[in-house]
């Protein structure tokens, strides 16, 4: 037998810098000028985001000669599905981008997640950079390169990794947010104060309600850190393997009550009912103290989150039923994301179904 080895074991640097200020969305263009990242550009945006930023960056970039087109698709979730992906392409294809071209991802999670994705597969990958809109995208979702749609079967069934060239978060597009994605992006913040830094978490306790009223100099601390921790697990563990599963903390139950809901919950909401849960598990198998417990819920209840589905009526099979479809579940054992104390999260392999019922009955 003859043997050909195709030697792939190199090593590749996809770094990337996150940058974070206000006004940066106005320098945009003259930065690519300058340093540009590929010789055309198409803007990726929704409905929303589009008629408040989207024609402005086209402008700035055409009136600085750069090729550039905006693609638009409607605003929200329903949007993150592999027919708009194909939508995407088809118009990029029409307009005769090439590989030389680079997406600029301008909007929310959702804008994040499918342009990602397009740029992931488009010509088998050009580069993107994420400019995100909503809190939860700047503190979240556009740091760590996973990108993916939704099918009917699950939220982020079909995906991939690929990592933005750059991150740029101007906080200013705050200002036009609706109050409720505020609360719904700094779930995913406390989420990443409780896994791994307690002193953040002193410092959004004492900072939550500057938060809430938009004070940018607070918010912008805010993010820093989030993408700063985000940034660390992920560059520890890229792939999820190991420890970039502690991001999923509350994202268990959560998402189980999202898809339970078909979605008529925000994920920040199901996260923090998720986490409220989690505490309480870790409470009562001698993990957590009590006082810490008390401490998470009530600044999730500053923060405008709910600790209980009190308003919706969901029965705990119904959500045991969801978890099982679970992609975490491993030899009828839960991946489970506790926390020992605030600024410390684990992965147990501990929690039963049986577990979680209880405690989902006692909501
Ligand atoms: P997420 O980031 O939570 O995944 P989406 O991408 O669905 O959320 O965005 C939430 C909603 O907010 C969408 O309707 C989107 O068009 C809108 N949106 C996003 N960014 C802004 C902004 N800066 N100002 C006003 N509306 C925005
Ligand atoms: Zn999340």
């Amino acid at each position: 037998m003859e043997t050909v080895k195709i030697d792939l074991n190199k090593e590749t640097d996809d770094s990337y810098d996150i940058f974070i200020d206000s006004f940066l969305f106005d320098g945009l263009a003259d930065e690519l000028k300058r340093k540009p990242a590929a010789n055309s550009y198409a803007v990726i945006t929704d409905s929303n985001v589009g008629k408040i930023y989207g024609k402005k960056l086209l402008k700035n970039l055409q009136d600085d000669e750069i090729n550039s087109h905006l693609i638009s698709f409607s605003a929200g979730e329903k949007s993150k599905s592999r027919k708009t992906k194909e939508r995407i392409e088809d118009e990029m294809l029409r307009l005769g981008l090439g590989r030389g071209t680079c997406i600029i991802a301008l909007g929310g999670g959702v804008v994040g997640d499918l342009a990602g994705f397009v740029a992931a597969t488009y010509m088998r990958g050009i580069p993107y950079i994420q400019v995100p809109t909503t809190l939860l995208a700047m503190a979240d979702s556009s740091i760590g390169g996973k990108v993916a749609v939704d099918t009917p079967h699950a939220k982020n069934s079909v995906g991939s990794f690929h990592q933005p060239k750059k991150v740029v978060i101007d906080i200013n597009f705050l200002k036009t947010l609706p109050k409720k994605e505020i609360a719904n992006g700094l779930a995913e913040i406390i989420k990443h104060a409780l896994i791994k830094d307690k002193d953040f978490f002193h410092f959004l306790e004492k900072n939550i309600d500057g938060i809430l009223k938009c004070d940018l100099e607070a918010l912008k601390q805010a993010i820093k850190r989030s993408c700063e921790i985000k940034a660390d697990i992920v560059a520890e563990d890229e792939k999820e393997k190991g420890l970039r599963k502690i991001l999923n903390y509350g994202h268990t139950i959560g998402h189980a009550i999202e898809s339970a809901l078909k979605y008529g919950i925000s994920h920040g909401e199901a996260v923090a009912v998720g986490m409220c849960c989690a505490a309480k598990l870790a409470a009562k198998k001698g993990f957590l103290d009590e006082g810490s417990v008390i401490r998470q819920n009530n600044l999730l209840d500053h923060a405008g989150l709910p600790h209980k589905l009190s308003h919706h009526k969901l029965k705990p099979k119904i959500i045991l039923e969801r978890i099982k479809y679970d992609k975490k579940i491993i030899n009828g054992r839960i991946n489970f994301v506790l926390l020992n104390s605030i600024g410390n999260a684990f992965v147990s392999d501990d929690v039963t179904l049986e577990d979680i019922k209880k405690i989902l009955e006692e909501q």
